[in-house]
């Protein structure tokens, strides 16, 4: 079973304020959806067009990503953990604003419905490390090098956290399922 999932959601646009039902990315396997890999890269899965009024928005939604780290030897920057072989790690990308609910308890849940999909397969993907990115580094942890390029940024995540950690505790309640402008 293809272990890629598009969710179902209602919407409301922000614009017109008139509802509709669109098809969200919430788990992506890049080796097996690499027509997807492009919207990932320029983190604009998520963007939504509105059916009604054309207004194109963001949802904050969480993401994980399946993807194939490449091995050491082809990478651009060799910094990092050494790999001999391609590796397949597990990225998840918790939503901005979620309220009331931790992104433990999200990437718990996704990482349900991914084994659940994938069943036997599972086994070989159990020992794969997840990896908590916030999302505006999206495009970053799956570049070809992302310890690297993590590495670098460290400080920078740290402010992004708690950035992140500040807009929660400013979050209201029910906006999850929005567009944003
Ligand atoms: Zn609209």
């Amino acid at each position: 079973m293809a272990c890629s999932l598009a969710q179902v959601t209602q919407l409301t646009c922000p614009s017109c304020s008139v509802d509709f039902v669109t098809e969200l990315w919430i788990i992506i396997d890049t080796d097996e959806r690499g027509d997807l890999y492009a919207a990932l890269a320029d983190d604009s899965i998520h963007d939504v067009l509105c059916p009604h009024c054309g207004h194109v928005g963001r949802v904050d939604a969480p993401l994980l990503v399946c993807h194939t780290v490449l091995p050491t030897a082809d990478r651009l920057n060799r910094a990092g953990p050494i790999y001999t072989k391609p590796v397949r790690r597990l990225f998840f990308f918790p939503p901005l604003n979620q309220a009331g609910v931790s992104d433990e308890a999200i990437a718990v849940s996704l990482l349900n419905v991914l084994r659940d999909r994938l069943g036997e397969e599972w086994k070989a993907f159990a020992r794969t490390k997840l990896v908590s990115v916030p999302r505006p580094l999206l495009a970053l942890a799956i570049a070809d090098d992302p310890e690297a390029g993590l590495a670098r940024i460290r400080g920078k995540v740290a402010v992004q956290l708690a950035q992140l950690k500040w807009e929660k505790t400013k979050g209201q309640q029910n906006t999850s399922n929005r567009i944003t402008h």
